[in-house]
């Protein structure tokens, strides 16, 4: 049967539907509350512009939040759109960071960029700052590169700082070693990719006009300079002007330290008269009772805001909990013990549904320990801790080494670890050797190597010269594995292996890391494991076909490169197993949504923390004049974590932290008026029962004879036993849903389920 372009689109409803296929010659703005499925509109949008205004996939642009959301945007859109033979991997989809990187490749030329230009992160600018301003100690620098990226993110330059008539002369010269020292080593930090990227589109933009479409999602979150480039490629085409397409929430704008802008929504109306705007309030995510509960924690805003009338389309009624406890780490046993106990129901629930949504990183090791603990398998989003551990970032410098003879804040993380007797003073005559040359004749580090190691460059000590020798023989060779090797991930394997092998870096690692605890270290704690999972990273890679396209014709970029730069943005997000409870910061959980959320730590000076509001022996909380910004940040972050969970909400907050027991901490202001909330799980549980089994039977109409049979297997112990997960999956509305349900307890009565994990 030919495939019907109405088929995509059954089940949303009438204001997702007008916003889908709204007249795309119009800008069009979804402002609405999470849940609302902004998302899915957006997504269905693109089916629409290219099933029905057959705008090539190759033309249309989306920007979502993180790779995570591209990924899952691709899975959709391919699921959508297969039947219709549409080459879903060619469009444009990523994050704006990853886009910009993609089209300043191809156009590299035509905003002054060398071909082979280096992307520096976070770490690679800690040592630039390091690096510039020798003198500042480790906090004024960190104090002074997050405001350059302010000023950058402003679009801002060195110069137009100065041009300021209230200036810091300080942070101006910084500023200008800081942007001097990447431009002459041909790096672009994150704020660059972005600036850059919007001189191209500005100044260049001719090469841009194959752009039609450009679709945001998270809107909320863009910056100044997101929204400028938004505006610059939306305008690009004079026959479809004003091609944009934007959702977002401004109740859910979180980024205010990366210089998001909220504002933006007004901005786009400011400046497109015939703006089409739609809302949507329907919520298909959350319980009514967890709407309540969010609708009352935006209360707390100072600003201005109007107020939600979010419908959600779940009858069933389940209690808010908020459980509080003495120190952090009964809190985080509590956790765990809930974790268990519903995972101890008859099979229904995995620990995929559970999701610990944390205001910092910090928060996770306490909750990790406990989970550890109990066996309950999790992994964390924010992996930070995994991508910044020593040995995957050794490795990782080691890589880029290899991968480019131009990266020196690379070389001088590895050259001398493992210890080459390649001290202080050495690499402080390399670096100025090789900054003196770099720039003229594009010596590279190996170049450099070889002439001390001659004779003919800088004279070093003979303890030195054959530590270089070792060092330049690893990368020369790692070189060799990849250009013989049969295909390129074979060759970085290959390279990879070499360098585990001859650096033994696990081991250093190891070594390095017990000497600073002075313990043992855990198994979950061993280098080699980390070292194996990297490698397991990059056999999974999977470099996305069309940029591989873009590889082949515009530059030589490798395999490695690639991969290489695909964790500059995405060391965050490694993907999850499916049957892993998930711990995550909120930051990270944007977007995303689970059957059951944890938010711990609910305590004043954890969340909300203490740079947002400061506690007065007087009052309750006060407000430090000048911070409602930051007050309202911490309001939003909450907003954002409750309004993740589709069922069960589960706050939690502690009385004082285990390792300092005397101070006592209040409950955080952020829980305040949110109308009752129970204190544990199981004193609901006989009345959830009753109202899920409710719901459950309800269905029964609905589902097919298989799957009342075996509903009715469960029934009388099962339903009750395990009436609360039951009803976590229960089916709100959609039949379609159903099915799915009965896919569950099939496996589980298949017995395919199995134990995992344990
Ligand atoms: P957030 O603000 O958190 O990003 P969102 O507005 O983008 O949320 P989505 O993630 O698109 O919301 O949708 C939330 C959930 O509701 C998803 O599981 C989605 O599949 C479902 N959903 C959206 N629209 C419908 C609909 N018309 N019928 C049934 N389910 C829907
Ligand atoms: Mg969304």
């Amino acid at each position: 049967m030919k495939p019907n372009l109405l088929d995509l689109f059954i089940g949303l409803n009438e204001a997702q539907l007008t916003a889908v296929t709204a007249d795309p010659s119009r800008p069009i703005q979804i402002v609405a509350g999470p849940g609302t499925g902004k998302t899915r509109v957006l997504t269905s949008r693109v089916a629409f512009l290219i099933l029905e205004k057959k705008i090539p996939p190759s033309k249309i642009i989306v920007t979502t939040f993180t790779k995570k959301a591209a990924n899952e945007m691709v899975e959709r859109l391919t699921a959508m759109l297969s039947p219709f033979e549409v080459p879903v991997s060619e469009l444009f989809i990523g994050t704006f960071h990853s886009i910009c990187i993609r089209l300043l490749r191809r156009y590299h030329g035509k905003c002054g960029l060398r071909p082979d230009f280096g992307v520096a992160d976070e770490t690679d600018t800690k040592s630039v700052m390091k690096h510039t301003c020798p003198d500042l100690g480790e906090k004024e620098r960190a104090k002074a590169r997050g405001y350059i990226s302010k000023l950058k993110a402003q679009g801002i330059t060195p110069d137009a700082y100065r041009a300021i008539p209230r200036h810091s002369a300080e942070i101006a010269s910084v500023y200008t070693m800081y942007d001097s020292y990447l431009e002459s080593h041909g790096l672009l930090d994150f704020d660059d990719i972005l600036l850059y990227g919007l001189r191209l589109a500005r100044d260049n933009g001719k090469c841009l006009d194959f752009v039609r479409h450009v679709l945001v999602d998270e809107f909320q979150d863009t910056n100044k300079v997101q929204l400028d480039l938004l505006f610059a490629l939306g305008d690009r085409s004079t026959k479809f002007q004003h091609n944009v397409t934007v959702v977002g929430d401004p109740d859910q704008s979180i980024y205010g330290f990366r210089s998001a802008d909220p504002a933006s929504f007004r901005s786009m109306a400011k400046r497109y008269e015939n703006l089409h705007q739609v809302n949507l309030n329907t919520n298909y995510r959350s319980t009514a009772s967890i709407l309540n509960v969010s609708e009352a924690i935006m209360g707390h805003q100072t600003a201005k805001r109007t107020s939600k009338s979010l419908r959600s389309i779940c009858s069933v009624k389940i209690p808010v909990v908020h459980s509080k406890h003495r120190t952090n780490n009964d809190e985080a046993r509590w956790i765990s013990d809930q974790i268990s106990m519903l995972k101890a129901m008859p099979h229904l629930f995995e620990y995929s549904d559970v999701a610990i949504l944390l205001r910092s990183r910090f928060l996770s090791r306490v909750v990790e320990q406990e989970l550890m603990k109990k066996k309950i398998p999790y992994h964390l989003v924010q992996g930070q801790a995994f991508w910044d551990l020593k040995v995957v970032r050794s490795m990782l410098d080691y890589l880029r080494v290899v991968s480019s003879d131009l990266d020196v804040l690379a070389f001088s993380r590895t050259i001398n670890f493992p210890a080459r007797k390649v001290g202080a003073v050495s690499l402080e005559k390399l670096l100025s050797q090789f900054q003196s040359s770099v720039g003229f004749n594009n010596v590279g580090v190996s170049d450099m190597l070889i002439g001390v190691i001659e004779g003919t460059g800088i004279k070093l000590g003979s303890g030195v010269v054959s530590g270089l020798k070792e060092y330049l023989s690893l990368i020369q060779q790692c070189r060799e594995d990849i250009s013989v090797a049969e295909n390129p991930l074979d060759g970085v394997l290959a390279a990879f292996d070499r360098i585990a092998r001859t650096t033994d870096l696990a081991n250093c690692v190891r070594e390095e890391k017990s000497k600073r605890s002075k313990r043992e270290l855990r198994d979950d704690e061993l280098p080699e494991n980390d070292l194996e999972e990297l490698r397991n990273q990059i056999r999974e890679f999977e470099p996305a076909e069309e940029i591989l396209e873009d590889l082949k014709t515009e530059t030589e970029q490798s395999f490695l490169d690639s991969f290489l730069e695909s964790i500059h943005f995405y060391s965050a997000e490694k993907e999850e197993a499916q049957t892993k409870v998930t711990i995550s910061t909120i930051h990270a959980a944007k977007g995303l949504e689970w059957p059951i959320v944890f938010v711990p730590g609910l305590t004043m000076g954890v969340f909300p923390n203490y740079n947002a509001f400061k506690a007065d022996e007087d009052e309750e909380f006060t407000v430090p004049k000048g911070d409602e910004n930051a007050i309202d940040e911490e309001v939003r972050c909450f907003y954002v974590a409750a309004t993740r969970s589709q069922r069960l909400l589960m706050l939690s907050s502690f009385e004082r932290r285990a390792i300092d027991s005397e101070t006592s901490l209040e409950v955080s202001p952020l829980l305040k008026g949110l109308g009752k909330m129970e204190p544990k799980l199981d004193t609901l549980d006989l009345g959830i029962r009753k109202l899920l089994y409710e719901a459950m039977t309800k269905k029964f109409q609905s589902v097919s004879d298989e799957e009342r049979q075996l509903l009715e297997a469960i029934g009388g112990a099962a339903i009750v036993g395990s009436g609360i997960t039951t009803a976590l999956y229960a089916p709100m509305n959609a039949p379609r849903e159903v099915s799915g349900l009965s896919g569950r307890f099939k496996r589980k009565f298949e017995g395919q389920e199995g134990q995992r994990n344990l």
